[in-house]
């Protein structure tokens, strides 16, 4: 069957990884967190005190800036600059600031070369925020995901505990909200939902049922696509 690349995009904490990695581990294809990617641009900057403000400390600072992933005992890992990140990208600290810096075209500019390298072998499942407009603009399958925002909150609010990572409730709400509405207005590469992108609501949805939708779309474009 061909291997083609599915997109997945859609407002914060609305289940997109879970589905992601989900049809990643059905169909034995690869995955891509492209908002961890944007995470560890905003740790990098926060613990060594870049101006994200400042366009040439950003240049700069892109210069010493290496990501990559792992698969670590069949968990996704964030590396920068060699350091296994993923727990700390996940702090409120960079949820706080990740939008504005992803906000900024040069930031943008050196991930979606990356993310687009990473696809070129397609068998990719990517999820983000501009996945099915801007970086795989051919994706064979596009999603794009929402659900209710007291859920993505609540649902957010265990996945940090899991973690170990403490938080309001409240503050996760106005986080949350907050980065829908930076990510959805700004000038490069806003999140929207691509023209071809199939919209699927999951408030009431368990997970499964959404692996199971998204996968009989991902089996029938398969089916369609030319080997
Ligand atoms: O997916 P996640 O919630 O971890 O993404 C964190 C932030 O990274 C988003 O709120 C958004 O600002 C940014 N992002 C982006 N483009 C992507 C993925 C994430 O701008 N493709």
């Amino acid at each position: 069957m061909k291997r083609i690349i599915i997109a997945i995009d859609g407002y914060s904490s609305c289940g997109k990884s879970t589905l992601a990695k989900g049809l990643a581990k059905s169909l034995h294809y690869a995955y891509l967190d492209s908002g961890a990617m944007y995470r560890a641009v905003t740790l990098y900057f926060l613990d060594n005190q870049v101006d994200y403000n400042d366009p040439a400390a950003v240049l700069e600072a892109l210069r010493h800036i290496e990501i990559h992933f792992e698969r670590i005992e069949g968990q996704n890992r964030t590396f920068l600059n060699g350091r296994d990140v993923e727990h700390d990208i996940r702090e409120m600290r960079v949820s706080d600031h990740v939008s504005p810096v992803s906000a900024i075209s040069v930031v943008r500019r050196a991930m979606v070369e990356q993310q687009q390298s990473m696809g070129r072998r397609r068998g990719i499942v990517a999820d983000g925020r501009d996945i099915g407009t801007v970086v795989f603009p051919d994706a064979e399958l596009k999603i794009f995901l929402t659900a209710d925002v007291d859920v993505r909150t609540s649902r957010r609010h265990l996945e940090l505990a899991a973690k170990g990572i403490d938080a309001e409730w409240d503050e996760i709400k106005r986080n949350l909200s907050e980065r829908d509405r930076i990510d959805s207005s700004r000038a490069d590469s806003p999140l929207r939902k691509a023209d071809d992108a199939v919209v699927i609501d999951n408030t009431l949805l368990s997970e499964d049922q959404q692996l199971e939708k998204a996968l009989a779309l991902a089996k029938s474009k398969m089916d369609q696509t030319p080997g």
